[in-house]
């Protein structure tokens, strides 16, 4: 069993907070909407309302002491690139961020997030490779 932190609770952050809960890890899921977190508190280990983007909220909780922390935000891009920003600089090990644009891929990169997922992107490539090739397995 691992311990992960999910950052955002879109569809894309709740999606990994379910799956990583089902596959029997610990599970801190953070958002700045209440909703979201009501939601979660009796999915995720542990919920808290908080922004992210705040120093003190990562050092409190300990950001650099999970197996991996997923920055789920996407939309609001200064809010994605400053978290994943201070979770890299706080050490914490493989730091995985969403992106919903090209340019921001780039500066996430830039800021040392070691995994940067599009999900619509990545899954359009994945079903056109599918179709274009299926006789090659998806893995
Ligand atoms: P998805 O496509 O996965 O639904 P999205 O790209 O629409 O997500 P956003 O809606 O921008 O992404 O953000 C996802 C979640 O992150 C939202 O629930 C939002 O409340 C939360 N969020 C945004 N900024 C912060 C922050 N500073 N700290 C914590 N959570 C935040």
């Amino acid at each position: 069993m691992k311990t992960f932190c999910v950052i955002g609770l879109g569809r894309f952050g709740s999606s990994v907070v379910k799956n990583l809960i089902e596959d029997g890890h610990e599970v801190v899921a953070i958002d700045t909407d209440t909703k979201k977190i009501d939601n979660f508190k009796d999915i995720a280990t542990h919920v808290m309302i908080a922004d992210a983007t705040d120093e003190r909220v990562l050092k409190n909780i300990e950001i650099d002491k999970f197996d991996g922390v997923v920055v789920a935000i996407g939309k609001n891009m200064q809010a994605s690139i400053l978290t994943t920003m201070l979770v890299v600089e706080s050490g914490a090990k493989n730091v995985v961020a969403k992106a919903t644009t090209d340019v921001q891929v780039k500066v996430l990169t830039k800021v040392g997030a070691g995994k940067i997922i599009q999900p619509e992107k990545d899954a359009g490539e994945r079903v056109a490779d599918n179709l274009a090739h299926p006789d090659i397995s998806d893995y």
